[in-house]
């Protein structure tokens, strides 16, 4: 079988670079990784990376593995390893193999930082950190040598293997690469390639006293895996000749098939934050419920949402793949995510802001059932029970004592409505708080309408949306908004003093009773009111309700 692209989507440069090399018989296959660091949990940009990956892997009948880029032991924990697999899994891709870690390759950076040292390209160096910026010098001027620089090859390997063994102390001293002081790409000054650290690391304890700076990890990884296309964000661009360096000099690399790296934009969404440390302190500060708080751009807080992986997975089609960097409008996600629920979310009733409406002429202690489709175009999903008696809950916007025009097509005295999946009524009066509220409506039902026009042939065009009383259930309703007022708050100091108080509203109602039953998570549609999805701290004596989105995009009014 042809490995090459036949799925029919738009060609990127990544992608007409993957044909190159598969035509030219560079690779026979294509394997890909993601390379998540476990510092945090994954947001809607990995899954742009995640999407693009394994997606890649799928459509070339290639592979694509997990690793774990595990190599600052300070931030890292098990936590994060955990809920990064399950959010991979959940958004529909599986990794070929076992999952990796860098942290499992620790022996064989350790023989290929040797390895280096005996070419002469690499040295121990033990200037401060001040020094080392010092030496470094800028954009517009040389860098010195360290007076490091030129120690024979012999006492490196005996330093390296002090650094190892826990002989000096964290900061003293670090392993740099032997390349040029005077390059224009400040990382190819003599980049440090090791450093020490005494923390504890979480796969590997205290076995290691010394870890491999990223860019050196990195690359290495790539390597001994196999990748043949390395995909990072542009941020890398210039790493990418530090990255080269480094696997130009290992004899085990040193060839055509060995990886390398492309870089592509990544994305930044409106009126949010896409860095791990900045979501981070968000969680730790409590100005969010946690990192699955359902207004993170977290895939936990999307999940909690009521966002489907599908939806995720057609939005990272939707944007594309390029170099140039821009932001994201949500509204991209929103669109992606109502097209997925308008055709796969089951219809339900529920009411958020609720009056009560009397029947007047419906017989006293009479509980009905209904049926209502699940679906009003996919008659294959079925129907489910609804519930009429005399007492019956709308919502306030849906009532009006006088119809303010003629194409007010809600409920006003005198003025019939049918109330969906059920009978039209027509309004007499309504009772009111001391405020001038309304809180109750009496009406009339016609016996006679249940699932057709009234028998005299008068019109009655609006349909609103209502909950039995009796067997109706109190919800909370948790509503959001942008998380933030500014549409890039990343770039302002204090953006934690930006957060949009409004970004969530507590609210109480009622929904059917067949709600109780919901799952967690998943997104139906209210009618008229939105999609919405049972929230995971919803309990039996407790029904929340996470808003999801709304119907239409309320965004770009
Ligand atoms: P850190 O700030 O900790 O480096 P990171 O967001 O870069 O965080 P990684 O765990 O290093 O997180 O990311 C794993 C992969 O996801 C990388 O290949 C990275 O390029 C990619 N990635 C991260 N953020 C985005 C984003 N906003 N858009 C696209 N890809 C992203
Ligand atoms: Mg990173």
């Amino acid at each position: 079988m042809s490995n090459k692209n036949t799925i029919d989507k738009p060609i990127n440069f990544i992608r007409h670079q993957i044909n190159d090399d598969l035509d030219s018989g560079l690779h026979s296959s294509i394997q890909t990784r993601f390379p998540p660091e476990p510092n945090g949990y994954l947001h809607i940009g990995h899954a742009k990376s995640i999407c693009l990956n394994f997606g890649l892997a799928k459509d070339y009948n290639g592979k694509c593995n997990l690793r774990f880029d595990d190599t600052n032991p300070a931030k890292e924990a098990i936590e994060f390893v955990d809920s990064i697999r399950a959010d991979i899994k959940w958004l529909g891709f599986e990794w070929d193999g076992e999952i990796q870690y860098s942290s499992n390759y620790f022996p064989k950076f350790y023989d290929y930082a040797r390895e280096l040292i005996n070419k002469d390209l690499a040295y121990v160096c033990f200037l401060n950190a001040e020094q080392t910026r010092e030496y470094r010098g800028t954009l517009k001027q040389a860098g010195k040598s360290s007076p490091h620089r030129d120690t024979s090859i012999e006492e490196n390997l005996e330093l390296l293997a002090k650094m190892k063994a826990g002989k000096f102390s964290e900061g003293e001293c670090v392993l740099r690469a032997k390349i040029d002081m005077a390059s224009s790409f400040m990382c190819l000054r003599d980049p440090a390639l090791y450093r020490i650290r005494f923390d504890k690391h979480h796969q590997t304890g205290n076995d290691w006293r010394i870890y491999p700076m990223y860019d050196f990890a990195h690359c290495i990884s790539d390597a001994i895996e196999g990748i043949t296309h390395s995909l990072c964000t542009l941020e890398f661009q210039d790493n990418r000749r530090l990255y080269d360096w480094i696997l130009d000099n290992l004899d085990d690399f040193n060839k055509p098939k060995r990886p390398h790296q492309y870089e592509f934009s990544r994305l930044n969404l409106e009126y949010t934050v896409m860095s791990k440390r900045k979501l981070q302190q968000l969680v730790e500060d409590k100005l969010v419920s946690g990192w699955d708080d359902p207004r993170m751009p977290t895939i936990s807080g999307l999940r909690r949402r009521g966002y489907t992986p599908a939806s995720i997975r057609d939005f990272s089609d939707r944007i594309g793949i390029s170099k140039v960097d821009s932001m994201t409008d949500m509204k991209i996600l929103e669109d992606a995510l109502r097209d997925d629920l308008n055709t796969a979310a089951r219809r339900t009733m529920g009411v958020i802001d609720p009056i009560r409406v009397i029947i007047e002429n419906y017989p006293e202690d009479q509980v009905e059932t209904l049926q209502a489709p699940i679906h009003p175009q996919n008659e294959a999903m079925g129907k489910r029970e609804i519930f009429f008696s005399r007492e019956l809950f709308i919502d306030k916007a849906d009532f009006e004592e006088i119809a303010p025009n003629k194409k007010f097509k809600r409920l006003a005295i005198n003025k019939e409505v049918r109330l969906r999946n059920a009978y039209v009524i027509n309004a007499t009066t309504f009772d009111t708080d001391f405020d001038g509220n309304v809180t109750t409506v009496y009406a009339t039902f016609d016996a006679d309408t249940l699932g057709k026009n009234p028998a005299d042939g008068r019109k009655v065009k609006g349909v609103i949306h209502f909950v039995e009383a009796t067997k109706a259930l109190k919800a909370e309703f948790r509503l959001y908004d942008r998380l933030f007022t500014l549409e890039n708050p990343g770039k302002n100091d204090h953006f934690e003093q930006l957060i949009n108080p409004e970004s969530l509203t507590v609210t109480y109602g009622v929904v059917e009773p067949s709600m109780a039953n919901a799952e967690p998570g998943r997104a139906y549609q209210f009618e008229r009111e939105g999609y919405f999805c049972k929230d995971s701290e919803s309990s039996d004596n407790q029904l929340i309700f996470n808003k999801t989105v709304s119907l239409r995009d309320t965004w770009s009014s």
